[in-house]
């Protein structure tokens, strides 16, 4: 629970503020950032919301919050949907996607994924990629769009709490071999670095380097869930892929980087940092620009 005491003095005057307990994981503004900005080691209220739509917004970001580092008043905590995750982020013929919020301080507030869709036969077929904390809230709005039936690990640092959620569902799991210390009750390796079929609409692509048993998985072939493989950067725009926080091979991650040139990708979705929708072909360029800097070393990081 945030507490007024603690309120930090960037935020902008008004009743929604970030407390001393944030953790600068950054959910609250990748998620709302018409709201919430880094100051570079905390979050704050930049602005705060007007209207019933922007404190909808806010309120989500509230409850996405893995630390309970946001505030408000009670009147205003009265009002937060019990409906707002999974939220709806890409709509394609070959299902939907939803982020779901609730993000667990054991992933560093890391973004999770749900992937709703129906086989020939019409029953679900929905995966979760990576694991949001616990929550039974979420379980139940998971249920009724049909439950999950695996989920896919993309590293060893998001597994969160995937114990819970395969319970909840009976899902089977999916992690590397390489980082499945992790999650050792995941009933499914992923090996090598070649790229993995699960079905018509998935690829699992091995991508070592953040960790020696990342995958990023493309759905559609068009949704890249990248793990902290990549992810989109505001300033300057573009791809990231850090060599700062890289914590096994730097020169293995960008040869995974080159293994993706070839996709055409038109919705990033990392496990962490902003979500990112790009132009037909905007992908290649951007991916180019990506490894350029990347060779440069941590001076070319954004
Ligand atoms: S979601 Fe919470 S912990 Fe993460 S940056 Fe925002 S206020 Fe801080």
């Amino acid at each position: 629970m945030a507490r007024a005491s603690e309120r930090l003095a960037a935020n902008a005057g008004g009743p929604f503020y970030v407390d001393a307990s944030c953790i600068d994981c950054g959910t609250c503004w990748q998620f709302d950032p018409a709201h919430f900005a880094p100051t570079g080691s905390t979050s704050h209220v930049w602005a705060q919301p007007q209207g019933d739509a922007e404190t909808r917004a806010a309120l989500l970001a509230l409850q996405a919050c893995p630390v309970a580092a946001i505030g408000t008043s009670r009147d205003l905590l009265a009002l937060t949907p019990a409906d707002g995750f999974p939220s709806l982020v890409v709509s394609l013929p070959q299902g939907e996607v939803h982020y779901c919020g609730w993000a667990s301080r054991r992933s560093f507030g890391a973004s999770s994924w749900l992937i709703t869709r129906r086989r020939p036969d019409g029953n679900a077929d929905n995966l979760l990629i990576d694991s949001p904390r616990w929550s039974a809230a979420l379980a139940r709005r998971i249920e009724a769009l049909g439950g999950v039936s695996r989920i896919l690990l993309s590293h060893r640092d998001d597994v969160a709490d995937h114990q819970a959620w395969a319970k909840r569902f009976g899902a089977e799991r999916w992690i590397h071999s390489a980082d499945a210390e992790a999650a050792p009750q995941a009933e499914h390796r992923f090996e090598g670095t070649e790229p993995i079929r699960l079905d018509a609409d998935l690829l699992v692509l091995p991508v070592p380097g953040h960790t020696a048993g990342s995958v990023a998985v493309l759905f559609a072939k068009q949704v890249l869930f990248s793990g902290d493989h990549l992810w989109w950067g505001v300033d300057p725009p573009g791809v990231v892929a850090s060599q700062r926080y890289c914590w096994w091979n730097w020169p293995e991650q960008l040869r995974s980087v080159e293994r993706l040139l070839d996709l055409d990708v038109r919705w990033l979705l990392p496990g962490h940092g902003r979500w990112h929708n790009f132009t037909p072909g905007e992908w290649r360029r951007e991916l180019e620009a990506t490894l350029a800097r990347g060779r440069q070393g941590p001076g070319g990081e954004p």
